[in-house]
């Protein structure tokens, strides 16, 4: 499906570079990556490993922070925030799902998901922040596993928890980094179904990478990068 390009991009990036520094050594990882992400697309970010998918995923996401170019997001440049300022715009609009799930193994799927709510500002009275994160378990369909445990489950329920937890704070932008990696086919199937109704029935934009052509398929459209550059997509 053709992706609106002539409305303002929700986030826009402009050369964008990373360089790490190992001792004394700078190792350029992304090395001038420029794009747009229009506000309810479902992206896949793919190519090959080591390529710097997840080194761009984690600038997206503000777990991490470029070192030269520009991040535009909502059209304000936010490349230069404080680590405070980049820890509130994380919590307030974006959710991370990861390939190995991040949960705690030994706390309810519910306390799981309701986890990032502590972090951020809510006027929600407890009960109601309760509700919403029971709402979330069954929207993922985990309605009847919401007082096990992680360790407990499945591979693929333990992603749909996790994929709950990243929905909870009400974000305007998911990022799944290989949400797939860890999941047999039938699962994975499942999965990115998820990925496509959430995005399809709710508007929710989505960011996802991967190494792999059949996950990509699942997207809108897709961007490729290698060797820190981006080597096609639609821009
Ligand atoms: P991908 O997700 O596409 O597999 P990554 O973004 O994980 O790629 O890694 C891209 C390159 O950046 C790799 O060569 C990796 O070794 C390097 N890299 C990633 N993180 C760091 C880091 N913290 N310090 C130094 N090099 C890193
Ligand atoms: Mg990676």
């Amino acid at each position: 499906m053709a992706v609106e390009s002539g409305s303002s991009p929700l986030i826009e990036l402009r050369n964008l570079t990373k360089t790490y520094l190992l001792g004394d050594v700078e190792v350029p990882v992304l090395k001038g990556i420029s794009m747009k992400i229009h506000e309810g697309t479902l992206l896949a970010l793919m190519g090959p490993s080591g390529g710097g998918k997840s080194t761009l995923m984690n600038i997206l996401g503000f777990l991490d922070t470029l070192s030269g170019g520009q991040y535009l997001l909502d059209g304000k440049d936010v490349s230069t925030l404080s680590s405070n300022a980049r820890a509130d715009l994380r919590n307030e609009r974006i959710g991370f799902v990861f390939q190995n799930f991040n949960l705690l193994a030994r706390t309810s799927a519910l306390k799981n998901v309701m986890m990032p709510l502590e972090y951020a500002r809510h006027a929600q009275s407890a009960k109601a922040q309760r509700a919403w994160a029971e709402h979330l378990l069954e929207r993922v369909g985990l309605k009847d596993r919401m007082d096990h445990q992680p360790s407990q489950m499945s591979g693929g329920q333990q992603q749909r928890v996790a994929i709950a937890r990243a929905l909870v704070n009400r974000p305007k932008i998911l990022f799944a980094d290989e949400p797939t990696g860890n999941l047999d086919s039938k699962t994975s199937e499942e999965v990115l179904q998820m990925f496509q109704e959430l995005n399809a029935k709710e508007g929710l934009t989505i960011v996802l990478v991967t190494h792999s052509p059949e996950v990509g398929a699942f997207a809108r459209e897709a961007y490729h990068i290698k060797d820190g550059l981006m080597v096609d997509g639609t821009y």
